[in-house]
């Protein structure tokens, strides 16, 4: 297999001449810098020096840019959002004290801001050195540029300035308070003490680094080390993260297992207990997750937590090395758009489940609810009948967020791409003697991970008919067409019975519980109809006070409801009748020894032994994306 950490293990043994930049050349064009010989400055080297001042929860930085000759502007910049997070936020408004000099004379330069997230320096004749402060204590902007708090920091590239379309090394120097220890995630080249060489700015961006009173375990998992970094502690951590780290073992087990070895020299988790943190961020060697307070003393919430490092986990091989195209050409300033987000998060969020489960943190009979109720709560938005999973791709940018409408005009591609893979899965299973995804998206892997363009949809659907023709088709339905998934005939070729119920509804969704405040209406619903909108707040059922419960009762008879709300200022009054919706209501087992034998070797729970006319339990259902309810 060559993966891409083969290809670093190349780039971490850098020539060590730093070439000038006066190849390179900046012309203003449409009112903003662009490098015309983007390629001309792979060789050169930026220097950062990064003072960290955790009491001021600051970053002092410092940044040498090597050059020979005269240019007339130079442009820095930072990139408006980073690769697995895909949401332009204000990075630049947290950097202030710009200074720049002529590095040889001393000469202060002209440097002022311009643009969304840049700055053009003016004047100079050679090298630059450039100075200034950042803030770091940023909650929302945290997952993606790291805090520096006053007992720890976690670091990314994401505040450092660089050259606009910078391509070469950059060498960072990590400049800590006496007492901070310090840890370092593989994929770059430690240099000397505190001095740390990244192939590129985007290695930098992707490789968060850890310091300050650190609590560190680790796991030596096939040979490669896994090391679990908390920067802070909750309730029960002391008897807890040894089980945990154990767990995280075991998936990280499960994965190597899979795809035949790790594709990384060790690999970190950097985790937070903290409510602050809502985090999970995936990135080279490394990532990010906040896992809240009380995973230590909630037997559920260790497993979430588990599953939220499992998922991003995952994403070494899938998303952060084999990329759909066009993120193997990521473009920082405007965004990178693909629609194969329903395989780097689909499949990623169907192995986050499978993985956990064969770890023996969820039950075959969770598992079987989580899919189920995954249909189930697509079925409920009209986007599921609107919009394909290649659309919701590629409107990410977009539709990450929670917003108003969102049910009318969005699907989620992660869900819907677990159930396409749960269905590939399945197929393969059933249809062939020996064949999994497990092993097709494995060869998947292999075949693409080097591909210079990346994999497209065609390309996943072709391989897949070549795997078990009839795949591909199936696939295609499924991924291009809306509404098209065949959970329930995959389930019912394993061995289930699947029943139906009518239930009554009027359409007002709610954010993981039914509160006075309504989060969306759907639009083809006896709601979207009568003029209610999202954000009113119910005061009022049918005259008397709102309560989740009455609205949960009234929205469940046949039975015209009187709904008082306020919005904003105005107390409004709107009618609504409940109509009939049908949903999955039983899954019931009346498989065969055989069928409970596949999945048992699937799901890898030797335990799952199920009487036949078994009632599979429909009551489990988790989103890291919310649950959303409808009345
Ligand atoms: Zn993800």
């Amino acid at each position: 297999m060559l993966s891409e950490f083969a290809r670093d293990q190349d780039r971490v043994h850098p020539r060590h001449t730093i070439l000038g930049m006066s190849d390179v050349h900046l012309v203003r064009l449409h009112g903003g810098l662009v490098d015309t010989t983007k390629s001309a400055n792979t060789n050169s080297e930026l220097n950062y020096r990064v003072s960290i001042l955790p009491n001021e929860h600051e970053l002092q930085i410092e940044l040498v840019i090597q050059r020979s000759a005269e240019v007339a502007e130079l442009c820095l910049e930072l990139g408006s959002w980073v690769p697995g997070d895909y949401s332009f936020m204000p990075f630049a408004r947290d950097l202030w004290g710009l200074n720049a000099t002529d590095c040889s004379s001393g000469v202060s330069l002209k440097i002022v801001r311009t643009g969304w997230q840049s700055f053009v320096i003016t004047g100079g004749s050679g090298s630059v050195c450039v100075s200034y402060r950042a803030y770091a204590y940023s909650l929302e902007l945290a997952e993606t540029c790291g805090i520096v708090d006053s007992d720890y920091a976690i670091l990314m590239g994401t505040r450092y300035l660089r050259p606009t379309g910078w391509h070469g090394y950059c060498t960072v120097t990590y400049e800590l308070p006496p007492t901070w220890s310090f840890h370092h995630p593989s994929g770059a080249e430690h240099v000397a003490d505190s001095t740390w060489r990244y192939p590129d700015y985007l290695t930098l961006l992707d490789t968060p680094v850890v310091m300050g009173h650190l609590n560190i375990v680790s796991r030596m998992v096939r040979g490669t080390k896994i090391y679990v970094v908390c920067v802070d502690r909750t309730l029960g951590y002391e008897d807890g993260i040894e089980r945990f780290a154990d767990a995280l073992a075991r998936v990280a087990g499960q994965y190597n297992l899979m795809f035949g070895k790790f594709p990384f020299e060790d690999y970190t988790f950097v985790l937070s207990f903290s409510p602050n943190f809502d985090w999970g961020l995936e990135h080279l060697s490394s990532a990010l997750c906040g896992l809240g307070t009380d995973l230590f003393i909630d037997s559920g919430k260790f497993a979430f937590a588990v599953r939220v490092c499992a998922h991003e986990l995952f994403h070494a091989w899938n998303v952060r090395r084999l990329k759909p195209t066009p993120l193997k050409q990521i473009d920082l300033t405007n965004g990178s758009y693909t629609e194969g987000l329903w395989v780097s998060e689909g499949f990623t969020r169907y192995y986050e489940f499978v993985t956990c489960v064969r770890a023996g943190l969820y039950t075959v009979e969770q598992f079987v609810s989580a899919v189920v109720n995954y249909l189930t709560h697509l079925r409920a938005v009209p986007a599921f009948k609107r919009i394909d999973v290649l659309d919701s791709s590629r409107a990410t940018f977009l539709n990450h967020n929670k917003y108003a409408g969102r049910c009318n005009n969005s699907i989620d591609y992660y869900d819907k791409g677990m159930l396409i893979a749960f269905d590939i899965d399945a197929a393969l299973r059933l249809d062939t003697v020996s064949d999994s995804l497990d092993r097709a998206f494995a060869d998947f892997y292999r075949r693409y991970v080097d591909s210079v363009k990346g994999f497209t949809t065609d390309d996943v659907i072709c391989f897949l008919e070549d795997r078990l023709p009839g795949l591909g088709a199936l696939v295609a339905r499924e991924v291009k067409g809306t509404y098209q998934i065949g959970l329930e005939q995959s389930l019912r070729r394993l061995g289930f019975e699947i029943g139906y119920r009518k239930r009554n509804y009027v359409g007002l969704l709610f954010n993981n519980a039914v509160s006075s405040r309504i989060y969306n209406v759907l639009d083809d619903s006896p709601a979207g109809r009568s003029g209610i909108a999202p954000d009113d707040q119910m005061t009022r059922i049918d005259g008397y006070p709102f309560s989740g419960q009455g609205l949960s009762w009234v929205t469940s008879r046949a039975q015209r409801i009187t709904l008082e709300v306020l919005r904003g200022q105005r107390i409004l009054t709107f009618i609504l009748e409940p109509e009939i919706r049908i949903e999955i209501d039983s899954v019931t087992w009346r498989g065969s020894e055989a069928q409970a034998e596949r999945l048992r070797s699937w799901l890898g729970q030797s335990s799952f032994r199920p009487s036949y006319g078994l009632v599979m339990p429909l009551d489990f259902y988790e989103n890291f994306h919310g649950v959303e309810v409808l009345r």
